[in-house]
């Protein structure tokens, strides 16, 4: 297939909304927090954002949903653009093949996680860039403002009480780290850092136009760089290795794209040089991704022909 011009964009959107429409099973939300269980499996966006900052959406794309684990891009992008290669002395970069709040692993590589798109990871990440910043979750807020040109993004504190209140699995996955020396910050502070972040509100279109910044290899949207070339690189290949937990070789097997899922229903996913896009349908899968959501993507890439394949 032929890569669209912008103008197409828009009749590819509709089209899949379309389908989408029409497609029986749409999974289950996430119910391990009643903030989430509450969502309509049936509501659905998308949005592609170009590199100039234009956006196209479709059905719900600017209703704010719970952003999860799609926020564990941008405080890596955050800590490596901070740190650099030092943080790989603390995580990994394999896929895990475990589900996202694995224990298991944990043990036997001396508590470095395998990556920082699972939990542990993840919050090593957090840890980190704590430690560098003293607030990472508003560094955080104030990156996903910045790019989506949205200064109304905030946390969602129901949602960061709820995440509170369930927490032992991630409580336990910090303390055990910690006793390995692989976490710096009191693990209470970390987790209210953690779980501010996980609960930010943002649309289609507000994560469209922050994942920009990975399609333009680093450079944000006020001309600035976050991260080098190579370093957006490196964050797009653990969203296709590791960005959809443990179902990330199907999904590059469908969709052939860079891709980050979150517990909320929502997926980002980066077409280098080219856009960024996010869909958003809280119906889950069995692995914990949109069901409408990857069924969306594999649309857009087999309509568009675009992919990094
Ligand atoms: N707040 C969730 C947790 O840490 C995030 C889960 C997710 O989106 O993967 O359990």
């Amino acid at each position: 297939a032929v890569p669209p011009s912008s103008l197409t964009y828009q009749p590819v959107l509709k089209r899949i909304a379309e389908e989408i429409e029409h497609t029986p099973g749409r999974g289950r939300p996430a119910d391990y927090i009643p903030a989430l269980a509450a969502r309509d499996p049936r509501a659905f966006g998308m949005a592609v954002a170009e590199l100039d900052g234009t956006v196209y959406g479709v059905g719900d794309w600017r209703e704010p949903f719970s952003t999860q684990s799609i926020t564990k891009v941008f405080t890596l992008a955050l800590d490596l653009a901070r740190e650099g290669d030092e943080l790989w002395e603390h995580v990994g970069r394999e896929p895990s093949g475990n589900p996202f709040n694995s224990l298991v692993q944990l043990e036997h590589e001396n508590g470095i996680p395998r990556n920082p798109f699972i939990n542990a990871g993840a919050l090593v990440v957090t840890d980190r860039l704590q430690t560098r910043t003293g607030d990472a979750a508003g560094e955080l807020l104030a990156l996903l403002r910045a790019e989506s040109g949205n200064p109304d993004l905030d946390f969602d504190e129901e949602v960061a009480a709820s995440e509170t209140a369930h927490g032992d699995r991630n409580a336990a996955l910090a303390h055990f780290m910690a006793s390995y020396g692989n976490i710096d910050n009191p693990v209470p502070a970390l987790l209210d850092q953690y779980f501010r972040q996980c609960s930010i509100a943002a649309s289609c279109a507000d994560l469209a136009l922050a994942a920009t910044f990975l399609a333009r290899h680093g450079i944000r949207a006020d001309g600035t760089r976050l991260l080098s070339r190579s370093q957006a690189k490196q964050v797009n290949a653990i969203m296709l290795t590791c960005g959809t937990y443990d179902a990330a070789g199907d999904f590059a097997y469908r969709v052939g794209l860079p891709g980050k899922s979150g517990v909320g229903g929502g997926i980002i996913a980066v077409v280098p040089g080219r856009c960024a896009l996010c869909v958003w349908s809280p119906g889950l899968d069995e692995r914990g991704n949109s069901v409408a959501g990857v069924a969306a993507l594999d649309r857009f890439t087999t309509l568009t022909g675009l992919s990094v394949f």
